[in-house]
């Protein structure tokens, strides 16, 4: 086959500097979380990359510019799914994939499972990691609602040393987290899940993959006369920040989940919310569909 014009221009020198859509920045790719944590205390421009699926969109927009970009590809030890008697442990490398792929989960997590297969497109799920979507916190995501429904503890390094951040004040509002700018995210804890545990997770996007217009996730566990207790139901996508509804969960426990404690608490949901409007549904519209998102996802965990 001959080259034509095009493949001979394809095939030309590139000169440099090429164009790029993100502003300059310097690339760093560390061998230890040591090495990255003194490179991001060193400037405080810089910035860690995961699996980039969120940040890179984030450059070629030119919405930040960091002058460094701190790749943690390299850095070992932090793509680890544990599972012990304190839980389930899920280092920050772990990709999507690795949890929908760990078929220990579908007993030791099913409801983080479940809410992770609601995550984006298969190319995203390959590379888009724990870390990164905790880090980046955006109210629709499916994992920042896991962590905070189910009390998970964020573990995180910096220069000053280690410390845990329980989710629900590791959030603080639409892609804003009390991380600060030089500590890394190790790991995320999720406490025991209880085998006869009830749980569910529904959500509602355009299309499969697409960020959910809102989300519920839930959980109780039964006395040993069936009524509820313990109950955890929290919202996603509606909200600036995922977060529990207390007044659901007020109706639910020391019930029988009937058919009449769901509807009431479907109500309670709906009333429970100020969402947001914006270009793809309107206050009310969200309002709505997390009740009807409540009322599905018990009527699942009830049977
Ligand atoms: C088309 C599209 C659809 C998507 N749909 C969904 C969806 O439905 N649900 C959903 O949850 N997500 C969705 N995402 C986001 C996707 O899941 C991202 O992969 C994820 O949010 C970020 O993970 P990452 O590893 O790619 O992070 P990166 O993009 O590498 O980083 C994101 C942010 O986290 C920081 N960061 C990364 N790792 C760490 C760390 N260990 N410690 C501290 N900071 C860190 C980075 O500095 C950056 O600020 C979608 C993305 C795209 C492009």
């Amino acid at each position: 086959m001959r080259l034509g014009a095009e493949s001979a221009h394809i095939a030309a020198p590139i000169s440099y500097p090429v164009p790029m859509k993100p502003a300059r920045f310097e690339y760093r790719a560390p061998n230890t979380l040591e090495e990255a944590v003194a490179l991001l205390a060193a400037d405080p421009e810089a910035k860690p990359i995961a699996g980039g699926q969120s940040l890179m969109p984030v450059l070629n927009f030119r919405l930040a510019a960091p002058t460094m970009l701190v790749d943690l590809w390299r850095v070992g030890g932090l793509d680890e799914i544990a599972i012990g008697a304190d839980g389930v442990r899920l280092g920050a490398k772990v990709r999507w994939r690795d949890i929908e792929a760990d078929h220990r989960l579908a007993t030791a997590h099913p409801l983080l499972q479940e809410a992770v297969s609601h995550v984006a497109h298969y190319q995203i799920r390959n590379r888009g990691t724990v870390g990164g979507s905790l880090a980046h916190a955006d109210p629709a995501a499916e994992l920042p609602g896991i962590a905070v429904i189910c009390d998970g503890e964020i573990r995180v390094v910096g220069p000053a040393g280690q410390r845990t951040i329980s989710a629900d004040e590791f959030f603080i509002g639409p892609l804003s987290t009390a991380l600060r700018p030089d500590e890394l995210i190790t790991e995320l804890r999720l406490p025991i899940w209880p085998a006869e545990r009830r749980w569910a997770f529904r959500e509602f996007a355009r299309r499969h993959g697409d960020f959910a217009l809102a989300g519920v996730a839930l959980f109780y566990d039964l006395d040993p006369d069936g009524r509820a207790h313990d109950a955890h139901v929290g919202v996603i996508g509606a909200c600036s920040r995922p977060h529990r509804l207390g007044p659901v969960e007020a109706v639910l426990n020391g019930r029988v989940i009937d058919g009449t404690a769901i509807e009431a608490a479907a109500k309670a949901a709906s009333a429970a919310v100020d969402p947001p409007n914006d270009l793809h549904a309107d206050a009310d519209y969200r309002r709505a569909l997390v009740g009807t998102l409540t009322e599905r996802a018990l009527t699942t965990a009830a049977q």
